[in-house]
């Protein structure tokens, strides 16, 4: 799913998009100059790999995402938010795809793991 960025204004576009399982679902809306606001909700289920085993496991995803939305490069600076640049396009499959590599190169461990880890 593309929204132009000339699209985005004050009134919020909502959007819901999925991938391998995970659900974005949300809206972006209009700051000021070449700037938007996405907010979002990641859910559904995704398989991640156990950085101490070794094995798949598949886990519930529930996550908040907010990211600023540069169109062009961001020159400011912004501690508060993550910052994506675009040009001209707003990819949310694209930015979807990106945010699930990001918790795929997380650590993580399973429950069995865990466990362990606790004992
Ligand atoms: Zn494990």
């Amino acid at each position: 799913m593309n929204i132009p960025f000339r699209r985005i204004t004050k009134v919020p576009t909502e959007f819901k998009i999925s991938a391998d399982g995970v659900v974005l679902k949300g809206d972006v809306v209009f700051q000021e100059r070449n700037l938007a606001l996405l907010q979002g909700q990641l859910s559904g289920e995704i398989t991640l790999t156990c950085d101490i085993c070794a094995e798949d496991f598949a886990t519930m995803l529930n996550e908040k995402i907010e990211l600023l939305i540069s169109n062009g490069v961001y020159k400011g600076f912004n501690e508060n938010f993550d910052v994506v640049e675009i040009q001209e396009t707003l990819d949310l499959d694209e930015l979807l795809h990106s945010e699930i590599e990001l918790i795929r190169n997380d650590y993580h461990s399973c429950d069995n793991c865990k466990k362990q880890e606790r004992n």
